[in-house]
């Protein structure tokens, strides 16, 4: 059941539970990988809509954006979405207001695509610049060599402002 038909949940509340797959583009181009995407929640008929309140979840293999390097990376959100028909959508100010900081979506069909659902949360999840760690030290700009896995044999900076910031790294 990757789809939520609405219509099921007309007289009391329907409740979910669904691993879709999700395609890694879906995130963003640093992602690799992701396995199965957990969502679970209930939808339970509100006003002219619905209410879908859950969780989505699941880890993901992101690519570092400073070492190119792979590492793993999950993620926990919740949903707190107010469906409402599309044909309410228009300008509708009560809507907007009446339910503070839920989300509002519209949907068309009666129905609510899962996967889609957990693909825009994954895609909210995944940091803008992904890092493998804070201290993650990149790669030389020079060789290209990874620096998490020891210096290079390139010669040593001689930027003072350099080795200050080198001197500042907690070390590990
Ligand atoms: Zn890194
Ligand atoms: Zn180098």
């Amino acid at each position: 059941m990757l789809r939520i038909d609405l219509t099921h949940a007309e007289t009391e509340p329907l409740e979910f539970e669904e691993r879709p797959v999700v395609p890694p583009a879906a995130g963003g181009v640093d992602v690799v990988s992701v396995a199965p995407v957990e969502i679970s929640g209930r939808v339970e008929r509100a006003g002219k809509g619905y209410l879908l309140e859950g969780e989505v979840g699941g880890s993901a293999r992101l690519r570092c954006a400073r070492c190119l390097g792979e590492f793993d990376f999950s993620f926990s959100e919740r949903l707190d979405l107010h469906l409402l028909p599309l044909t309410a959508a228009p300008q509708d100010d009560e809507t907007r207001l009446d339910r503070g900081d839920l989300e509002v979506r519209f949907y068309e069909e009666s129905q609510v695509d899962l996967v889609e659902l957990a693909a825009e949360q994954l895609a909210l999840a995944v940091p803008m610049k992904p890092l493998c760690a804070e201290s993650c030290r990149g790669i030389c700009p020079r060789c290209g060599a990874n620096l998490n896995q020891g210096a290079c044999s390139c010669p040593p900076e001689t930027d003072d402002r350099l080795a200050a910031l080198q001197d500042w790294r907690p070390s590990e």
